[in-house]
């Protein structure tokens, strides 16, 4: 038997024999985020997956109105997460449209925040690079008035 660290919950388990390349331990939550894992990957390299995908959840939709309506009610800050994540990746396609493709190693701090009106005092997400984590979320207050 041979032990080895789960990828999502990085708890140590013990390897079935009969999978070797074993990477997700048992838990549900693991084995849930082994699926996810599994169909991201599935979507990028499979056309036709992504094409059944689609209209299967074109489908669900259509006989599920208002889900995601009520979903937004029932969950505020993933709304709110969503809406600034798809902000950013608006902002990306907009601007690898207007230089060809390589925005995100051109751009640095200082240029991002002049041409954007950036407000020091709210609340923020802090999104990480990493796809599967969550955003936290952080109010952000002007401690000293020295820099403005
Ligand atoms: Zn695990």
């Amino acid at each position: 038997m041979k032990e080895g660290i789960c990828i999502n919950c990085s708890r140590s388990f013990i390897k079935s024999p009969r999978h070797k390349n074993q990477s997700y331990c048992k838990r549900e939550k693991c084995q849930r985020a082994k699926k996810a894992d599994w169909q991201r990957q599935k979507l990028r390299t499979d056309p036709e997956y992504k094409a059944s995908q689609k209209l299967s959840n074109r489908k669900w939709i259509g006989s599920n109105p208002g889900y995601w309506k009520s979903y937004r009610g029932r969950n505020p800050e993933k709304a709110e997460r969503n809406r600034m994540l798809q902000r950013l990746r608006n902002k990306k396609k907009a601007s690898c449209k207007a230089d060809g493709m390589d925005t995100i190693a051109k751009m640095d701090a200082s240029e991002s925040l002049s041409h954007t009106t950036f407000k020091v005092m709210g609340q923020y997400f802090l999104v990480p690079v990493i796809a599967k984590m969550d955003a936290l979320k952080v109010n952000i207050v002007v401690i000293s008035t020295g820099y403005q």
